[in-house]
């Protein structure tokens, strides 16, 4: 049966409109866009899903996602991974590389997609790693690699520490179309650390990571970019240091993209100061002032995507004295009010929040999504922007409840997701 979305805005980013239509879908693609009411005389076989006072976006991607599955299925599987995507509003994820065993085999990579076809909520790709192992010695078999599936290649959770090595990476990538996401870490400096080192860091008594850590390398990836001509993503940016030096390349013509992750535009390193392991994520909550170049970077296109870093953790192994917990928060399911904060801000339009969501990071791993058009697949969200909540753990639907904003009031939530055409999320409100 045809589905009919009617009386919603339809958020457009790739035309940077937001205007009311209504959304007839047919099988597995947006059949029709018309003006909102056009539909409704006719229509005699039709389900309807009543959009009024709701916000009809092309269906989330998050380009930066850790499913933990092969091998960490107690903090994460691709099933409970899958359902938090879809409740968060996302139609698809693209997961990182550090699992065990690592994803730097075809075989790991059919795996994650076999798995992600059982399932069966929304598009899995699958990001392989660039080392073997993410050892930082021996590239992967990036053909081989692509051919299983994979759309692109880093060794999220570690940094590339030999020069040459990116350098092949980002060489191979281009011919191969793989995007090359790198994590910034210059791990000399960082070493130890388990917080931004600033006045919070001093006062807690707990070790540093400077803002250079991550700067540097930055700078790093930009120089080889330049020097190349081959394209690098910077994965989660945190620092203001990092939003200006991405600025001058892109204002230099020198092709670098950029993603950074909500917390680093909602929370800084004094949300550590009653040693919450919650808050404990690398690159570490930064202070206020990079908070401000991060939400800038975001209003002038300098960061393009919005990514959560969704990293799970079991309660007993976050449950621990702050220096021994293990990095990384869940994200996918406060991705959307905590981003509906920034439209409420003034700082981002919806089309250009959206277009951070769903557009740029598809675009960047070449893959469909982010185009509200007549023959697109039928991947969409809709959202409520008043609804108003706590967040709560035990409504979450990913395993890992490690996120800090558990007991935020939140203003702004996804009530359906779909994928295809066919409704894998919905939320009675
Ligand atoms: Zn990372």
């Amino acid at each position: 049966m045809a589905i009919l979305i009617h009386g919603g805005k339809l958020v457009d980013p790739v035309r940077n409109r937001v205007e009311e239509r209504d959304l007839l879908i047919e099988g597995e693609r947006i059949a029709k866009i018309l003006p909102s009411g056009a539909f409704l005389e006719a229509g005699p076989r039709l389900k309807k899903i009543d959009a009024r006072n709701r916000l009809v976006v092309p269906g989330l991607v998050d380009m930066h996602v850790h499913l933990r599955e092969p091998g960490y299925e107690h903090k994460e599987t691709i099933a409970t991974g899958s359902l938090s995507g879809v409740a968060g509003g996302f139609t698809a994820l693209a997961c990182m590389p550090n699992t065990n065993p690592v994803n730097d085999r075809g075989a790991v990579t059919g795996f994650i997609l076999g798995r992600a076809k059982e399932v069966n909520l929304c598009r899995i790709y699958p990001i392989a790693a660039i080392s073997r192992g993410q050892r930082g010695e021996t590239l992967t078999d990036f053909d081989e690699l692509r051919r299983a599936g994979a759309v692109g290649v880093s060794d999220d959770g570690r940094p590339v520490e030999k020069r040459e090595l990116m350098r092949q990476a980002m060489e191979l990538g281009r011919s191969l179309g793989l995007a090359v996401i790198s994590h910034c870490e210059d791990l000399s400096l960082s070493e130890g650390g388990v917080m931004h080192e600033g006045a919070v860091s001093a006062r807690l008594g707990l070790r540093g990571i400077p803002a250079a850590s991550e700067e540097l390398m930055v700078r790093r990836e930009i120089s080889l970019a330049q020097e190349t001509g081959f394209p690098v993503h910077i994965a989660h940016v945190s620092t203001a240091g990092s939003v200006e030096w991405i600025r001058r390349a892109k204002e230099d013509g020198i092709p670098v993209t950029a993603e950074t992750a909500p917390h680093y535009f909602s929370l800084d390193h004094r949300a550590v100061e009653e040693y919450n392991t919650c808050a404990k994520m690398n690159p570490p909550l930064r202070g206020p002032e990079d908070v401000e170049a991060i939400k800038k970077g975001l209003a002038e296109g300098v960061i393009d995507v919005i990514a959560t870093d969704h990293a799970p953790h079991s309660q007993a192994e976050k449950n621990v004295a702050f220096e021994s917990a293990p990095f990384g928060i869940v994200g996918l399911e406060t991705a959307v009010p905590l981003t509906l904060g920034l439209i409420r801000e003034g700082i981002l339009s919806w089309p250009e929040a959206v277009r951070r969501l769903s557009y740029a990071p598809a675009t960047l791993l070449g893959v469909a999504g982010g185009v509200p058009a007549e023959g697109a697949a039928a991947d969409l969200a809709i959202l409520d922007p008043e609804y108003s909540y706590v967040v709560k753990a035990e409504g979450m639907r990913s395993k890992g409840k490690n996120s800090p904003f558990i007991g935020w009031s939140m203003k702004g939530i996804n009530v359906m997701t779909m994928v295809g055409g066919r409704i894998v999320w919905e939320r009675e409100l």
